[in-house]
């Protein structure tokens, strides 16, 4: 979806990260990149009147830090080396949030959590995950839901909830597998 990242980033609004999330793999200036996504979730926070806290904010930024999936274990790592404390429920808790709203992801495959790379908008993600470094990219789901939906609908299947991963090598690794 188009987004008005010009008054964010005024001069900047053809970087990679935001024009095209889902080259996540590609090589971009993902400073920008998350503190777009960062500005928008807080936009769709403050218009819900969902409570970003502290410590839900602070998770969305660490998650934001790079395309990588995180595990709640190493989430947790971080939020204590921040001072929030050392408490597995408080993590929880922060995460469950950031997934409830659509901030983020779980991504079941991993056992691990990524930022929603386009918050606000109605997608059904499919998820390109690297075996190597964890890095994920949220693939443009339409077709490949187009055609589930076609293959459901011809047996007379409802599709409630979908959840499609795909693990494999991304481009900097498969450049140093042998
Ligand atoms: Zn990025
Ligand atoms: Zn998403
Ligand atoms: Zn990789």
């Amino acid at each position: 979806m188009p987004h008005d990242h010009a008054d964010l980033h005024p001069g900047q609004d053809d970087c990679l990260g935001c024009t095209s999330p889902d080259l996540a793999f590609a090589r971009h200036d993902h400073d920008h990149c998350a503190a777009d996504v960062l500005a928008r979730a807080e936009q769709l926070a403050a218009a819900s009147g969902a409570r970003l806290t502290p410590v839900r904010k602070r998770v969305l930024e660490i998650l934001l830090e790079s395309h990588k999936a995180m595990g709640a274990y190493d989430v947790l790592q971080r939020l204590a080396a921040d001072g929030f404390g050392n408490q597995p429920p408080v993590a929880y808790r922060a995460l469950e949030f950031l997934v409830d709203q659509g901030f983020a992801h779980r991504i079941r495959r991993l056992n691990a959590f990524a930022a929603c790379m386009h918050p606000g908008e109605t997608h059904a993600p499919t998820f390109l995950i690297c075996k190597a470094c964890d890095a994920v990219a949220e693939a443009p789901a339409a077709p490949v839901r187009a055609a589930l939906d076609a293959a459901a609908q011809a047996i007379g299947f409802a599709i409630e909830r979908t959840n499609i991963e795909a693990l494999g090598l991304c481009p900097a690794c498969r450049t140093v597998a042998p």
